[in-house]
Order: C-alpha cells, then sequence, then structure tokens
C-alpha cells in the first residue's frame, strides 16, 4: 500500500481487540457512569439539601496543586467519593427551590454523549450533525411554542444570556431604523432608545440592560398589580407622549407568583409605538403550549424576541437557554463574529452566529434528546401535573392556621408566609424555612415579596408526584407546629 494511502482505522489497529477495561480513558469514562448511575439511583436516600456546606467542602477538598499527574479513572472515583455530600439534590423530586428542573436522564445521558464526542458548536462544516440538531430542535421549539416561522433561534446558558441576547438583537434593530450602525460604532452619541420593564421584571434583564450599555436604572418602570404582572394601563400611560426608539421588555413567569404579563395588550401597545417587545419567558412560556394555561399567555406570539430556559421546565441538564428573533437578521447582526470563517456555500445556519460565544458545548444536543423522549404529550402533561401539585400544595398549606400563601397559584409557583407579619416579623418564616432545609426531606428555597420574607416552592421536576408533595406539604406543617410550640 502506498505511504500515504489513508485508511481509517489503521490495519494493525484492531478496535475489537483493545483491551478496554486496561485502558486508563476508558476506565475513566465507566467510573464516571457507573457513579452517575449510582447517584441517580439513590438520590432519595440523602437528605435532599446538602450535607457540608462550602467551607466544610473546601477543607474536605485542601490540597497542594498536582505537581504529579494521576490516573484518569482513579481521578474520577475520588471526585464520585468527595464531592456528593456538598451537592443539594437538586433532582430530587422533592427539591422545590427556586425554579431548577429535575434534569431528564434522556438529556443528561445525550449530554455526556455529546461531551465525549467534542463537537465545539460554531460552525455548521465543522459538526455538521450538531447543527442539523439544533436547526431542527430550533423549529421543533418553534412550532410548540406558535412563534413565528421565521424567527432564528440560538442556544445560550440560560434565560440570562438568552435575554442579553434578545435585548443585542433589539438595539440592533432599533438603532438600525435610524440609520445607527451599534456593532460598528457603539452606543456613544447614539440616539437614545426609550427603555421600559415591569416593576417585577427579574434580576437577569437589569443584569442583560448593564452588559449591553443601557444601564440598569435608566429605565422606564411599570406599576405591576399584586401578583406581581406589568400593569397594561400603566404602559399606555407611561409611554403615551414618548417618541423615538422604545424597547419594551416584558415577563411570562414571575419568580414568585407564576404570573404572566398581559402580553396581548402590551403587544398591542407596543406595536402602535412601533416599539421592540422582548418577552422573558424563561419558565412562563411553557405555559403556551398547554391548553388550560395558553389563555394566561395569549399574545406571545406578537413580540419580537422571546427567551426561555431549557434546563428549567424542559428538564435538560444545566446549561440550556433558548433565544428566538423574529428579525432574524437583525439576531445574526448582533451576534455573528465568524465572518472571518465564513464559508458563503453554507446552506445550513452557523449555530455561533446567534449565541454571544464562538465556543461552546452541543448543548442542542440535550434538549433535541428530553424533546424526544417526552414527546409534546408528555411535557403538556408534566406541566398540568406540576400546576395541579402546586395548587393542590397551596391548598393544603393555606388550611393550616398561620400558614398564608401570598399568590394566586395560576402556575407552578407558590409563595408562602409563616405567622402575623407584625407578630413575627419574618422571624418566623426564617424558622421554618431553615427547620425544613435541614430535615432534608424537601428543599424549599427563601424569597422576598409583597414586603415579606418567603418560602418558596416551584413545582417543577418531571418525576415529582402527588406523594412527593404531600410528603413535603407534611414536613413544611409539622416544621411550623414545632416552630409555633418553641416559640
Ligand atoms: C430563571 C429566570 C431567569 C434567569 O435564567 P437563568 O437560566 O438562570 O439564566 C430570567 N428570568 C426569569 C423570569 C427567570 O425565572
Amino acid at each position: 500500500m502506498a505511504p500515504n494511502a489513508q485508511e481509517f482505522p489503521p490495519a494493525e489497529c484492531d478496535l475489537h481487540d483493545k483491551p478496554e477495561l486496561n485502558n486508563d480513558d476508558a476506565k475513566a469514562l465507566r467510573a464516571a457512569i457507573d457513579a452517575a448511575v449510582a447517584y441517580r439511583v439513590n438520590i432519595d436516600s440523602r437528605p435532599v439539601g446538602p450535607k457540608l456546606g462550602a467551607s466544610e467542602m473546601a477543607s474536605r477538598l485542601a490540597a497542594p496543586l498536582p505537581e504529579m499527574g494521576t490516573e484518569a479513572h482513579q481521578v474520577i472515583a475520588e471526585l464520585a467519593e468527595q464531592l456528593p455530600d456538598g451537592l443539594a439534590q437538586i433532582a430530587s423530586p422533592r427539591f422545590f427551590g427556586y425554579v431548577m428542573g429535575g434534569g431528564h436522564p434522556a438529556g443528561i445521558a445525550a449530554d455526556m454523549l455529546g461531551t465525549a464526542w467534542h463537537q465545539p458548536t460554531l460552525l455548521a462544516s465543522l459538526t455538521p450533525a450538531m447543527a442539523a440538531v439544533e436547526t431542527l430542535l430550533g423549529q421543533w421549539l418553534i412550532e410548540l411554542f406558535g412563534l413565528p416561522s421565521e424567527a432564528s433561534f440560538g442556544i445560550c446558558t440560560g434565560a440570562t444570556m438568552a435575554n442579553v441576547t434578545g435585548l443585542a438583537a433589539a438595539r440592533n434593530a432599533l438603532l438600525k431604523r435610524e440609520d445607527w450602525d451599534v456593532e460598528a460604532d457603539g452606543l456613544f452619541g447614539a440616539p437614545e432608545i426609550h427603555v421600559v420593564v415591569g416593576a417585577e421584571a427579574h434580576s437577569s434583564v437589569f443584569s442583560a440592560l448593564r452588559l449591553l450599555g443601557f444601564g440598569a436604572s435608566r429605565v422606564t418602570k411599570i406599576e405591576a398589580d399584586s401578583q406581581g404582572r406589568m400593569q397594561a394601563y400603566a404602559l399606555a400611560k407611561a409611554v403615551a407622549r414618548v417618541e423615538g426608539p422604545m424597547l419594551i421588555i416584558a415577563q411570562a413567569g414571575n419568580i414568585n407568583s407564576g404570573a404572566i404579563d398581559p402580553l396581548a395588550a402590551i403587544a398591542k401597545i407596543a406595536r402602535t409605538k412601533n416599539a421592540w417587545l422582548h418577552v422573558d419567558g424563561a419558565f412562563g412560556l411553557w405555559a403556551k403550549i398547554h391548553p388550560d394555561l395558553s389563555g394566561m399567555i395569549a399574545g406571545v406570539e406578537h413580540a419580537d424576541s422571546w427567551a426561555v430556559d431549557g434546563h428549567k421546565w424542559l428538564q435538560t441538564p444545566y446549561d440550556s437557554g433558548f433565544i428566538f428573533v423574529r428579525d432574524a437578521e437583525a439576531h445574526r447582526r448582533a451576534m455573528s463574529q465568524t465572518a472571518a470563517y465564513l464559508d458563503a456555500s453554507q446552506a445550513q445556519p452557523n449555530p455561533g452566529d446567534y449565541v454571544p460565544e464562538l465556543s461552546r458545548r452541543p448543548r442542542g444536543l440535550a434538549a433535541y434528546a428530553v424533546l424526544k423522549a417526552m414527546g409534546r404529550d408528555g411535557l403538556v402533561e408534566m406541566i398540568g401535573r406540576h400546576c395541579a401539585l402546586a395548587r393542590h400544595m397551596a391548598d393544603r398549606l393555606a388550611a393550616e392556621p398561620g400558614i398564608s400563601v401570598l399568590n394566586d397559584v395560576t402556575l407552578n409557583q407558590i409563595a408562602v408566609a409563616f405567622g402575623n407579619a407584625d407578630q413575627h416579623g419574618d422571624a418566623a418564616t426564617e424558622a421554618v424555612l431553615k427547620a425544613v432545609q435541614a430535615e432534608g426531606i424537601c428543599y424549599p428555597s427563601g424569597g422576598n415579596w409583597q414586603g415579606r420574607h418567603t418560602l418558596r416552592l416551584s413545582v417543577s421536576n418531571h418525576a415529582t408526584t402527588q406523594d412527593d408533595a404531600d410528603r413535603s406539604v407534611d414536613a413544611i406543617i409539622t416544621a411550623w407546629r414545632d416552630y409555633q410550640k418553641s416559640a
């Protein structure tokens, strides 16, 4: 055979004879998979909260910089041994903190495979498979959410970066209409953009405004109602006399109440002002796919950009968030840095042209796998179950004397306060939250809402059952009764 003839695998290499269990690399991968399976199978035998805190974990790990290497499988075995005591069981069906999702096994497995395949997902020519997966995923999600079919799609780390991306596209488009090229010339001396947000917008929106040079404080905040929804009449009044470029940021899914802004009315106002309407729908956008919930989010399809998380309600592993932009060109202009690598013959979009990162993990694979494993039916069933369980938990908690549910439970979020605000201040809520977290049957998180500290519950794990919900409510009620006896 000619010395430069290509043959793969080379003839002398018989892959089937490879003694893989003596192969350190294969052993490391297997060790990780075995440890992952053992962790997930036994998740219920651990308290839901972390056993050790951050400083205890720091002491456990403390070691000098390794001068000499260790076999990879040994490194993995040690991690699997040492770290789980410092993990909250966020995948537990009784983890109700923040809005976290459960991490569906199909997504985790696909993610592991994608990592092993080692595919930085920026160029379609470099990773045709991942580009095709992400393009199809985008089409599926656009259909699922009922968004405009011409919308572009990008996969970010989460809703925070999805908000950044959507608002960067808005900045590009609004200023282009004023003949200003913001990507080239920046914001100094640019026409002003009037930025309007709801009073209860998520902190990540302000973070996005900071990063993009809009300033977190240089905004008009619109009054919210008792559930945290932007008031449409207040928006109409605030923008009535404003001229020029305008960016309106609405929310679907308030983290305390789950409430969704009145998007149909907001979209109508945005249209009369020729404003760009961005919707932060980190988890609330999922209401759109459920026939009993979609009424709450009617009109969302009239927005210009939409941010939504994969790792919350879609149950993908961390991290995963999606951005959709009606004006695909504005999206690409705001994000693309690949002009230097551009292949003009490229029929498929480059995944890297629609997100801030150039090199990144093939995030779409996990979301594709979860969507395929659950199907539209499975997702609709799960979202309906979560909302029903949230109502059930809220009803049981509210029936207990001294426990108040502060929100209308219309989605999957519950904001709970304990005792009388005048008599106990926030002490009762703080004490009950700590006691419940320490006991380990379930894990709510703390919050602040309507002038009170709260114990916050989010039903967002695919595996959560009625039994999980009831055991968790029992634990919370018991902690409250114990507090009253000791107080
Ligand atoms: C969670 C959340 C975010 C931030 O999402 P990340 O995935 O943590 O970046 C933004 N907005 C809302 C409404 C959220 O609930």
